[in-house]
């Protein structure tokens, strides 16, 4: 007896964490909409890699959503604000880094909830993590148990007692390293995954920023090479 799959928003952007939130999300039996945003990010070579990652996990749709950030700036992603570069973990840990984007999740939970009043679907999935140094505040428990209350109060469905959205965040505890586990398990293609917030032109990381030492910490941590293009040098080089 076939069972019609449950439909869930999954908030895509390219990088390993939202690329094996998709995974998990397939792996419990959804069927994946795909969100991806062209928000101005100054790595915008993540929008074409989400497309290549939502076509090569075979999700039923794909949608880029235009919302332009560097209107008002006030991050290093969104504005000429330079990205920084070879940090130590513990400068990582200390503060909220220039990198953070002004409320980015909660404008991105929000396009992701119309849209999934829109499909009928209680489900959105999002690759936020409260460890690793990232010190951003929408990433933290606290935050989307807040957000995924308003947005029951929020919508005409939940009002109705339709839908009970539910915000999952299955990587929210994880390390990087286990991200990474959990995503080979999986069968995820890392190398199709961009997480640097300050790429070449052509795609390849650069191998220093945040984001990068924490992903090829990661991979380290699991005895194997990212299989990511970087500028310049192999991976096992950096
Ligand atoms: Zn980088």
């Amino acid at each position: 007896m076939s069972q019609e799959k449950r439909k869930a928003v999954v908030l895509l952007s390219g990088g390993l964490d939202s690329t094996t939130t998709l995974a998990i999300a397939q792996q419990e039996r959804f069927e994946v909409f795909a969100m991806t945003f062209r928000y101005g990010q100054r790595h915008q070579h993540e929008i074409s890699v989400a497309q290549q990652i939502a076509k090569h996990a075979g999700v039923a749709q794909h949608i880029i959503a235009e919302i332009d950030l560097r209107s008002f700036g006030g991050s290093a992603l969104t504005s000429d604000v330079a990205v920084p570069k070879g940090r130590a973990l513990e400068e990582m840990s200390t503060g909220i880094p220039v990198t953070y984007v002004p409320a980015r999740n909660t404008i991105f939970l929000s396009f992701a909830l119309a849209w999934a009043e829109v499909l009928g679907a209680s489900d959105i999935f999002i690759g936020v993590n409260a460890l690793d140094y990232s010190g951003y505040p929408d990433c933290r428990p606290e935050y989307i148990a807040a957000y995924e209350k308003m947005a029951n109060l929020a919508t005409k469905a939940g009002v109705e007692g339709q839908q009970q959205i539910k915000i999952h965040t299955p990587l929210i505890h994880l390390s990087k390293a286990e991200i990474i586990k959990r995503g080979l398990e999986l069968g995820v293609d890392y190398s199709l995954t961009s997480t640097c917030y300050d790429p070449s032109p052509e795609g390849a990381a650069c191998g220093q920023c945040d984001a990068c030492l924490l992903r090829l910490k990661g991979f380290a941590e699991n005895g194997i090479a990212d299989p990511a293009p970087y500028a310049g040098k192999k991976p096992h080089e950096l």
